[in-house]
């Protein structure tokens, strides 16, 4: 009778896994992130908070007087909804200036093409610079080249991301925009240009961060709309030499002062445990941030102070942490972790928002082995939303890494990438774009699982503590 002995050796596992998630979660509490989860749909705080974010402190890259303004209005909106111990605290962010860039194709048949530089790029020479193309799909396929193949020339990276629901394409994409330009510095280009990291059909080209070589004079870099992408790899087909005239204006402007916001929701007999809520307040320059990541601000805001008018507020303290320059090297999450690094083994769950307000459709933890019982029973909770259990490889998303790699368990809340990597650092990522039924179905996910996991009897373990990772080799987004 195997379906027997099947079940009875199921049954010592199961007199211990639903001991952890019974002994954690008790039906009252179940029933209240239910009926939170459902007060998170009919509120529209978040909507409001990605409106005036917007609207009042508009792109914010670091350092720049967006980015300012935004520092200011993330404090007043945290006071002003009633969360405590808000304060702005200090970072130091690189300040890089975009500037202009324009790119032509001087011959075989002349055309515009619309560019946007990547950021950190250094200027061209005034007045431009012209050179012939080389293409290469990869950045490997670069490095096998002989220096006399690529001196004096554009390199042209013609990789193009995958559009999925995960993202995963991604990961793949975002090479070429880190370190393609410093290995191309490196065998004499004179410039790099890049199809976009991301898969927009629009002649809107998606900038990013590229990570800067040591020891290799800097190359301009700019990333070309897909489109233009496709333009250029069509006349590069005829065989004949394909050469582009380039200008660009950015500039490096040293340092600047920035501020990871923080407030909080205060817990109630374990206040001195932490779940943290984290997303990023920078954004990239060429839209207004909506998606990424002012939609996150608003989704970890309005859920902490959702949960912050339950009935009784839950045991542990839930802090919403907003992050300073996540795009430009991650500035907000090294300071944080170096400002609370006493502190790291009180932090009990991380999640972070900045995957966009899209469809949320799974819930991934990245916890201690006997903790996924537990796991289970907050996902249950958000399965009528359309979240389902992804399993064990949460990432934690790039603000929290540091913790992460310091033992601090997380969770995703997965949502779709396919619009959100069309929006990506472009011109479009904009307010119109975010929906407010998606937008409150998120805020939903993130009120119901950071009130669960703030009240659980236990925690969630801790993570194997790792090397820290060389923070440029982890793709942010
Ligand atoms: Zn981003
Ligand atoms: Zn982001």
């Amino acid at each position: 009778m195997p379906f027997v002995r099947l079940a009875c050796g199921l049954a010592a596992g199961l007199l211990v896994l639903p001991a952890i998630a019974a002994g954690a979660l008790d039906d009252a509490e179940l029933a209240e992130a239910r009926a939170l989860r459902e007060r998170a749909l009919a509120d529209d705080t978040a909507y409001e908070l990605v409106r005036s974010l917007t609207t009042e402190a508009g792109p914010r890259s670091a350092g720049s007087p967006g980015d300012v303004r935004a520092v200011a209005w993330a404090v007043e909106r945290l006071r002003a909804l009633g969360f405590e111990k808000v304060r702005a605290e200090p970072v130091t962010v690189p300040r890089w200036v975009r500037g202009e860039a324009h790119a032509e194709i001087v011959s075989p048949w002349p055309q515009t093409l619309a560019v946007a530089a990547l950021g950190g790029s250094v200027a061209t020479p005034t007045g431009g610079l012209e050179a012939a193309v080389v293409p290469f799909t990869k950045v490997e396929d670069l490095e096998a080249q002989p220096r006399e193949r690529v001196a004096g020339r554009i390199v042209f990276f013609t990789h193009r991301m995958e559009r999925s629901r995960d993202g995963h394409g991604y990961g793949t994409a975002v090479e070429a925009r880190g370190r393609g330009a410093a290995a191309a510095a490196k065998l004499g280009a004179v410039a790099m240009v890049m199809r976009s990291s991301g898969t927009s059909s629009a002649r809107t080209p998606h900038t990013g961060a590229q990570q800067v070589a040591d020891g290799i004079p800097p190359i301009p870099a700019l990333a070309l709309s897909n489109p233009d992408a496709d333009l250029l790899e069509q006349q590069l087909a005829s065989g004949r030499e394909v050469r582009l005239r380039l200008s660009n204006t950015s500039r490096w402007e040293g340092e600047a002062q920035s501020a990871n916001v923080i407030g909080e929701i205060r817990g109630r007999g374990l206040a001195e445990e932490i779940v943290l809520l984290g997303a990023h307040l920078d954004s990239w320059d060429l839209g207004t941030g909506a998606h990424d990541d002012g939609a996150g601000v608003a989704i970890v805001t309005a859920a902490a102070k959702l949960v912050g008018e339950a009935k009784q507020p839950p045991k542990r303290t839930i802090r919403v942490v907003l992050y300073a320059n996540e795009e430009f090297g991650l500035s907000g999450a090294k300071a944080y972790a170096a400002a609370h690094s006493g502190a790291v083994d009180r932090h009990v769950l991380g999640l972070e928002s900045d995957g966009g307000a899209f469809r949320p459709y799974g819930l991934a933890a990245r916890v201690g082995p006997d903790r996924l019982a537990l796991v289970r029973a907050m996902q249950s909770v958000v399965e009528p939303l359309g979240i389902g259990y992804f399993g064990t490889e949460a990432s934690g998303g790039a603000d929290l890494g540091p913790l992460r790699e310091r033992g601090m368990p997380v969770m995703d809340i997965l949502t779709d990438s396919e619009p959100y990597f069309d929006l990506h650092h472009t011109a479009d990522d904009t307010f119109d774009k975010v929906d407010p039924d998606l937008l409150r179905r998120n805020v939903a996910a993130f009120a119901a699982i950071a009130y669960l996991a703030a009240e659980a009897e236990v925690g969630f373990g801790r993570l194997p503590v790792k090397e820290a990772t060389p923070v440029a080799s982890q793709p942010g987004k």
